[in-house]
């Protein structure tokens, strides 16, 4: 498995997502102060407000994910379900490199409701 490869994706993604909640909250500001001066429509600016933080949430979340991996990375457990400690599928890896389960786990931790499969 070339660590490397997904090293470098994963800490592409970790500037991407940072740079990208960091727009999502400074957006939901704007749209915030904008709603303050202009009381014509506030519920469709409640809206927009409430999905740019929804992204940014979402996107933390992630983020969370991304560094968990790349710490995962630095102590040679990547790869690795978390659950049982066998490999991750590659295709898994390669669609969603940030994920610390294999297909099986995740498959059940979904089935309890436990876990959501985030993807972008
Ligand atoms: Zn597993």
């Amino acid at each position: 498995m070339n660590i490397q490869r997904y090293k470098k994706r994963l800490l592409d993604l970790e500037k991407q997502l940072e740079a990208h909640s960091e727009r999502e909250i400074k957006d939901g500001q704007e749209e915030l102060i904008d709603t303050a001066h202009d009381l014509g429509d506030s519920s469709v600016a409640d809206v927009a407000v409430e999905s740019h933080f929804t992204e940014a949430e979402l996107d933390s979340i992630i983020l969370q994910q991304v560094r968990d991996a790349l710490a995962r990375i630095e102590n040679a457990t990547f790869g690795k379900c978390i659950v049982d400690g066998g490999p991750i599928e590659p295709k898994r890896l390669d669609a969603v490199p940030w994920t610390p389960y294999c297909l099986k786990h995740q498959t059940l931790l979904e089935a309890a409701g436990r876990a959501r499969n985030w993807t972008l």
